[in-house]
């Protein structure tokens, strides 16, 4: 990443407070560290700057981008300040604008001076009716001869731009260029901001901040009930993927260096008019609104942007199935320890029998009672399976070869040297490695690690996931509405999945109610179902973005959008979709591999296996879609409907069908492929 943090803010020029709760008037800022969203908003320029001020001392290499014009058309600031450069425009109005804590501020008296110093009439112009501006008109029609033209270089290449002359009424920028504009030569000398183009030229610095100009509507706005807010999450995603090129001279513009000084640019707008086009997305945040997210990008997604989170602990081994192995294991000792009899029969040192019976050396060797005595050459002994082999034992006969009588034995065949014996250290030697790291402890692994010495064994405490479900319709199982299916559900996957559940219980659609419980949860991750799109009652989504940042995917899957991802005070959250079948397809495909990757597993994803198609499908192209599937004589037949509110095809499943992204037309026969929910961890 060239900058560490990418901070956005939607300026505004208010006169007044707009208001202590999130509206469209206030501005909002986004601060993007290291792909982690923050979004605030603030009812006065001068809160707006604090917090700035703020997210700059953090000492992250910053990109700052406004949303107003830094600069003006060609003309401008050498008829008002003498020189052709956009900074010195600047520097005349931080001299002249006052700006009150409130937002109270002399932007209209300043206009009529800047237009004082230009002949005719304007250039200028817009202000509230009925106050006495004589040298600012109210209706632009009305202006002559000061000689200005309308627009910048820069706003031609982008359609929706207005006039940095217009102050007031619809869409109008002018205000907020000169409120903007007089903040910036004081917070430029706070925090050694360069500014590009207008000092830097086109081209980007090697380090330090920079402040740059952006246009919020020059990508899709991020789902938010406010669009003002979804656009600064959208710019500064957008942003977040700047290439170099993205700073560098236009090629195909004349006079750039002049450009550059005097008028600025917008950082993102490509000569030939729109936007640069975001590089595909490096982080945990999609480019959102953009376009469907592939299944696979959502995953890669998730991979590179979640690590494992909790603790070790040493537990004893008889307790450790199903945890998390959180070291590599290797043997404390050999196993077997010592060399001992694979079979039941007769010991002997093989090279020191002579022919005929073979003498009995008295005693025996069983397991647990080793023999203490050497065995003397050309004798045998009595031992029994699992005993270790005494001294001048190197070889054993199977009881059922031999006979013994008389004080001898006599064997029917001379078995091989070495046979019927287990060295010391056959299966492990000490040090070798046994178990590796992020392994879910199963019955057979805890047999080596006991095998192989060990006592405890180093494990990650449980991820501790938790619940609630959201959505004033829904009630207790049992109940008179619609019952809360997805708690339980979930709830019971995630202990299949050896995970620690934790119940947050169902809050309503009320926000404060959800923020008081997801303060309270305590958790390492919280896994939510409904209230995940971007509609009035979902409450989810504007919390996150409130609170810590915000990710709506939109996953090119069938069923399961949207999915949202976001950190309530660095807790992931994982926003399921709230229909049933969405909530378990998202949650087994997308939600398991992420959190078991934290709970310390390694990255995991279903391999299923192809088996004939016992139905016929025909599939557009565009998405991946998971069938519910069951497989009966080796073929896998789906669910009669594809519904997505059909919790009985649900139950009725024993796995997925997952069909590919592209089209697909299937017949009886044709190879699918079929993922068991065994596989899932959900059986
Ligand atoms: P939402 O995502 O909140 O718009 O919800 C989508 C659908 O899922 C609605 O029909 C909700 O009633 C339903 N839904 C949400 N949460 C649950 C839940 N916990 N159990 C069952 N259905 C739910
Ligand atoms: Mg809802």
């Amino acid at each position: 990443m060239m900058f560490e943090t990418i901070l956005i803010a939607d300026w505004s020029a208010a006169a007044s407070p707009t208001g202590s709760r999130p509206n469209k008037d206030a501005i909002w800022v986004c601060a993007d560290r290291e792909g982690v969203q923050d979004l605030r908003y603030f009812p006065t320029r001068a809160a707006a700057l604090d917090w700035i001020d703020e997210v700059l001392a953090e000492g992250r290499r910053t990109l700052l981008g406004f949303d107003f014009a830094m600069g003006w058309p060609p003309g401008f600031a050498a008829g008002l300040t003498g020189e052709p450069r956009a900074l010195a425009v600047w520097d005349w109005l931080a001299a002249r604008i006052t700006d009150g804590p409130e937002n109270a501020n002399n932007r209209f008296d300043v206009a009529e001076a800047i237009n004082r110093a230009f002949p005719g009439i304007g250039p200028l112009w817009g202000r509230p009716g009925g106050r006495d501006h004589p040298d600012l008109p109210e209706r632009g029609t009305t202006r002559r001869d000061h000689g200005i033209p309308e627009h910048r270089r820069v706003e031609s290449a982008v359609r929706s731009a207005q006039s940095a002359l217009k102050l007031y009424t619809t869409g109008s920028v002018g205000s907020q260029a000169l409120m903007g504009c007089a903040a910036l030569p004081a917070l430029r000398r706070r925090h050694a901001l360069a500014v590009w183009p207008q000092e830097t030229g086109f081209a980007l610095p090697p380090e330090g901040n920079l402040l740059v100009e952006i246009y919020p509507s020059l990508w899709p706005p991020a789902p938010h009930q406010i669009k003002d807010a979804g656009q600064v999450i959208a710019t500064a995603h957008a942003l977040r993927t700047a290439a170099e090129d993205w700073f560098t001279a236009p090629a195909d513009l004349p006079d750039a260096a002049r450009i550059a000084t005097e008028e600025g640019w917008i950082l993102g707008v490509s000569p030939e008019g729109g936007a640069m086009r975001p590089a595909a997305s490096d982080c945990f945040a999609l480019p959102p609104g953009v376009a469907w997210t592939p299944v696979e990008t959502a995953l890669a997604t998730l991979r590179d942007s979640l690590s494992l989170v909790t603790d070790v602990q040493e537990v004893p081994v008889e307790q450790a199935a199903g945890r998390i192995l959180a070291a590599p294991v290797a043997a404390l000792r050999a196993n077997p320890p010592a060399a001992n009899a694979a079979v039941d029969g007769w010991g002997f040192a093989h090279a020191t029998l002579a022919p005929g019976p073979i003498p009995v050396a008295p005693g025996r060797a069983a397991a647990g009672h080793p023999h203490p005595h050497p065995v003397p050459p050309g004798h045998a002994i009595r031992i029994l399976t699992g005993a270790a082999l005494p001294a001048g034992v190197d070889t054993v006969a199977l009881q059922e070869d031999a006979t013994e009588a008389d004080g001898t034995v006599v064997l029917r065949a001379i078995p091989k040297p070495g046979a019927n014996t287990r060295r010391a250290g056959e299966d492990v030697g000490p040090g070798d490695p046994i178990l590796s790291d992020g392994l879910r402890l199963r019955p057979p692994d805890l047999a080596l690690a006991i095998a192989a010495g060990h006592a405890t064994l180093p494990v990650r405490a449980p991820l501790r996931v938790g619940v609630p479900s959201t959505g004033d319709e829904i009630v207790a199982p049992g109940g008179d509405g619609i019952p809360d299916v997805n708690r339980p559900m979930l709830l019971a996957m995630l202990a299949g999945w050896g995970l620690a559940p934790v119940d947050l219980g169902h809050v309503g659609d009320d926000a404060q109610a959800l923020a008081d419980r997801l303060d309270g949860a305590g958790c390492d991750a919280i896994l939510t179902s409904g209230g995940a799109s971007a509609g009035a009652e979902d409450h989810l989504s504007r919390l996150l973005s409130e609170r810590g940042g915000v990710h709506h995917w939109r996953i090119a899957v069938k069923p399961g959008r949207p999915l949202v991802l976001g950190h309530w005070d660095g807790t992931p959250v994982f926003g399921l979709p709230g229909n049933p079948v969405a909530a378990f397809t998202c949650a087994a495909i997308f939600a398991r591999p992420a959190l078991l990757r934290m709970a310390g597993a390694p990255w995991s994803e279903p391999v299923g296996r192809i088996v004939p198609a016992a139905f016929a499908k025909s599939k557009k192209p565009g998405r991946v879609e998971f069938l519910r599937a069951r497989l009966r004589d080796g073929a896998a037949e789906v669910f009669h409907s594809e519904g997505s509110g059909r919790v009985s095809g649900l139950s009725w499943a024993e796995g997925f069908v997952e069909l590919p992204h592209g089209a697909a037309t299937i017949a009886p026969g044709d190879p699918v492929r079929y993922i068991a929910f065994t596989e899932l961890g959900i059986g």
